[in-house]
């Protein structure tokens, strides 16, 4: 995967699987992974339209595919048969020159010492789906929204052990950070620990405050970073969720996202193959032009921000 984003000097991921899966179909409760087996056409529909848009990376159906989320479905000894099946259909999507990446989301149980689930347990859950995802012959791994890095290092040691190159996402909903409470920078830090191609954030509470984080990211120092932010703002309305973004928001926050750091890019929740063909269009037709957080938030040219800073001079 480095390698082509050397060539390329970033990455075009994909949208969202579940939010499109609910367009074609699926019930809210329902697991989305039954579907790799039960409706592998309409899975294969979301992958395609995600190719044909411009990915470089598309990323499996099987974010809930380990066996504790997927005991809520009575599917617990269906993990490999679910991840291998998802890979498969991805593979048949992606052609020769696009990545399959082996989704791996969270467990959905509190780890110790908050929760009852023990780091061991958490990483034997993702040891199962890992060797799932691997055999099914995905090209990297996908650890995606965490909050928590207790999961975080059982996901990683997982992931590791298969020999794959993988990557790591959390998701900073809260305030700039996790649920659990960390921050973009320890998070950058964190992963110094693993030998991760890429590092970055998805899902979250749209693109603003994606840009924030990924800013954030590259100020700690982070290297090879994903930004996958949310189309917009989910908000309820006749009955379901939908997202704000429209696909000029979201060319816009690929741009930007770009220039602030992160060279792997795509859209979480509510992202269409629509969104995300504005945002290949987008980066294609931009040249990178390096931005610091500081310089987006306080542009030089506004007089403002420079009588506020000879006001700060000259009184000390
Ligand atoms: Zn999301």
């Amino acid at each position: 995967m480095l390698g082509r984003l050397k060539e390329k000097g970033y990455l075009a991921l994909d949208g969202a699987m579940g939010s499109n899966l609910f367009q074609l179909g699926l019930i809210s409760g329902d697991s989305p992974e039954s579907w790799n087996l039960e409706h592998p056409d309409r899975v294969k529909k979301v992958h395609q339209a995600f190719v044909q848009s411009g990915s470089d990376v598309i990323l499996t159906n099987t974010f809930g595919g380990n066996r504790h989320r997927l005991k809520l479905h009575q599917l617990e000894n269906q993990v490999i048969e679910l991840n291998r099946a998802a890979v498969k259909l991805a593979r048949e999507c992606a052609g020769d020159s696009v990545m399959v990446a082996g989704s791996i989301g969270p467990t959905g149980e509190i780890i110790e010492p908050l929760g009852s689930l023990s780091v061991k347990d958490a990483e034997a859950a993702f040891r199962e789906q890992t060797s799932g995802l691997a055999e099914g012959g995905a090209d990297l791994l996908w650890i995606e929204t965490m909050s928590d890095l207790n999961e975080l290092q059982a996901a990683c040691n997982a992931a590791a052990s298969t020999g794959l190159p993988f990557a790591a996402t959390m998701s900073f909903d809260t305030a700039g950070s996790t649920m659990m409470g960390v921050s973009p920078t320890q998070f950058v830090q964190f992963m110094q620990n693993f030998p991760a191609s890429a590092y970055g954030a998805n899902c979250g509470v749209g693109p603003d405050q994606l840009l924030q984080t990924i800013g954030e990211m590259k100020q700690a120092g982070g290297k090879h970073l994903i930004a996958k932010g949310n189309c917009g703002i989910p908000v309820f309305q006749e009955g379901e969720i939908r997202y704000t973004g429209t696909e000029e928001v979201m060319a816009n926050y690929a741009r930007e996202v770009r220039n602030l750091g992160a060279e792997l890019i795509g859209g979480c929740c509510g992202t269409t193959g629509l969104h995300l063909h504005a945002m290949c269009v987008e980066l294609e037709t931009h040249p990178y032009q390096p931005t610091t957080l500081e310089q987006k938030t306080r542009p030089p040219s506004n007089p403002k921000s420079k009588s506020r800073r000879r006001r700060r001079n000259s009184s000390s």
